[in-house]
């Protein structure tokens, strides 16, 4: 026989048997018993229920005909003493309209007298599966609850009229809410007080039933820039009804403060090493081209050979240490601010024509397909530029002699997507994810003696992401690479 668990403790179902007729009662008990369950019995009902004030039965087989008590007087008693008791009625006078109000105030089900000791079986058994399954729910819930109180994370859900239906206390304390009284029942915007966390709940419950996305912003509380500011990336989705209805939001809140000022850290200490290098390094290749020059006397083959090495090193140095600026800054968010509508399609011809020169010295075509005027984007144009310029430039470093490049840009949705594809060394696929990360560069016989500072690729993550776009590589090593980059329409 299974078992079931009160309050989380294995223990046997405990039975209690209310009837007044002695033969049933004790047929009861002995088949119960005999079944391993714990039984009790009361012979009237007063006694049933002094019986229910003390202990909590797991199930109570009631008689619903008994002199001085009827049995839906003991039935309301139990409901309101122990609701989670299941109560199987008997009755010798059983008829439809007895089991039904039975049912109604709150039996699980209904036994017709007299009846076998299998029948009796099949509906303890029916009525302790129930029970375990309502117990099982409720341990669920309060698992659950316990779990979502002890988040560090701030959780809130709304209903569909944005009334909080739970906002654990770590969401209280983010949004700086103290009133004893607690949130429950006041509208998402009382206990917030805040637009941008508002304006997430609503766009949350605003969303149409075929799409399902997790909006997600930065919010600041506790005054910018502050000490006391605290950094969270809040984070809302609808929640839905089996036919898809929004039935209300949820919103997590996660504190990022820490990682947030480690980055502003990092981020300042690699612009500050960047800056400072790269001064003495300009004065020094300044110093060399004077002494190459000739202006401190004359230089032998020898000389001249060293000199233009080391040159070219230094070169290479001051463009790492410009490219660490530059990623720098667009962590930051500095360059970003000012945006301007910009056509696309004229910032790639003047590319083309900016980078002709270095692919006709390299013997590759360079061509731009546009299919007409192109939507304006809203966006930085220095960063656009940037980004262009990397993945052409890329193109030209990774492509060998005799080889194509083509640019192209088309309006899709609601993006305007560049390609830029050429039929260069192609990129192994493990490597596809790997070459947007800071520094990395692929290593192979063909890429060896390319100069490079693997910072090109990250930068235009950065940027284009920055911009609310993305960007995708397609590439087969041998044939080619294409970089497609999607940057919103700017409406
Ligand atoms: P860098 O070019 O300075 O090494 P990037 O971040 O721009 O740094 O690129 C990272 C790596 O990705 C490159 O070292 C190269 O191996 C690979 N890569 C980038 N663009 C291409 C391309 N068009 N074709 C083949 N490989 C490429």
């Amino acid at each position: 026989m299974s078992e079931i668990g009160v309050s989380g403790v294995e223990a046997k179902p405990s039975i209690l048997i209310v009837d007044d007729e002695e033969r049933i009662r004790e047929g009861c008990r002995k088949v119960l018993l005999n079944d391993g369950f714990e039984v009790a019995t009361a012979d009237r009902g007063a006694r049933g229920l002094e019986m229910i004030e003390e202990k909590h039965y797991d199930i109570i087989l009631l008689d619903l005909m008994m002199p001085n008590m009827s049995g839906f007087d003991v039935l309301g008693r139990v409901k309101a003493l122990h609701p989670d008791s299941t109560i199987l009625v008997i009755s010798g006078y059983a008829t439809v309209e007895h089991a039904t109000e039975a049912m109604k105030r709150g039996a699980f089900d209904f036994i017709p007298k007299p009846f076998s000791p299998d029948q009796l079986r099949l509906l303890v058994t029916k009525a302790i599966e129930y029970t375990r399954a309502l117990q099982d729910i409720a341990g669920e819930k309060s698992r659950t609850r316990v779990l979502i109180n002890r988040l560090t994370d701030g959780v809130l859900a709304t209903d569909r009229d944005k009334r909080i239906v739970l906002a654990n206390p770590s969401f209280q304390r983010m949004v700086g809410f103290q009133e004893q009284e607690g949130c429950v029942g006041r509208t998402s915007l009382e206990v917030t007080r805040d637009d941008m966390l508002e304006g997430l709940i609503d766009q949350a419950l605003a969303m149409p039933e075929e799409e399902f996305v997790e909006l997600a912003e930065e919010w600041k509380s506790g005054g910018e820039g502050g000490s006391g500011e605290r950094i969270f990336n809040a984070r809302c989705l609808p929640f839905r009804d089996r036919s898809g209805r929004n039935v209300g939001a949820i919103m997590v809140l996660h504190d990022i403060t820490v990682i947030k000022k480690m980055d502003q850290v990092r981020s300042d200490f690699v612009s500050m090493v960047a800056h400072e290098i790269r001064s003495p390094l300009n004065s020094i290749l300044a110093q060399i081209q004077v002494v190459r020059d000739g202006l401190a006397g004359g230089l032998t083959e020898k000389q001249e050979e060293i000199l233009g090495r080391a040159s070219e090193r230094i070169r290479g140095l001051v463009s790492l240490s410009s490219e660490l600026l530059d990623l720098a800054r667009v962590e930051s968010g500095l360059i970003l601010q000012e945006r301007e509508q910009i056509d696309l399609g004229e910032m790639l011809k003047d590319q083309r024509d900016f980078h002709s020169p270095r692919a006709e010295a390299a013997h590759i075509t360079l061509d731009l397909q546009l299919p007409g005027p192109l939507m304006p984007v809203l966006a930085n144009r220095r960063n656009i530029e940037e980004v262009l310029s990397n993945l052409i430039g890329n193109a030209i470093s990774y492509t060998p002699e005799g080889g194509q490049i083509e640019l192209s840009a088309a309006v899709e949705n609601d993006y305007v997507r560049v390609s830029v594809k050429d039929t260069g060394f192609g990129i192994a696929p493990e490597d596809l994810d790997r070459i947007f990360a800071p520094f990395y560069r692929v290593k192979n016989d063909k890429t060896r003696m390319i100069v490079g500072t693997g910072l090109g690729l990250p930068i235009v993550k950065s940027i284009v992401e920055a911009h609310n776009g993305w960007i995708r590589v397609e590439s087969t090593p041998g044939r080619g690479s294409t970089f497609h980059v999607h940057l919103p329409l700017g409406k």
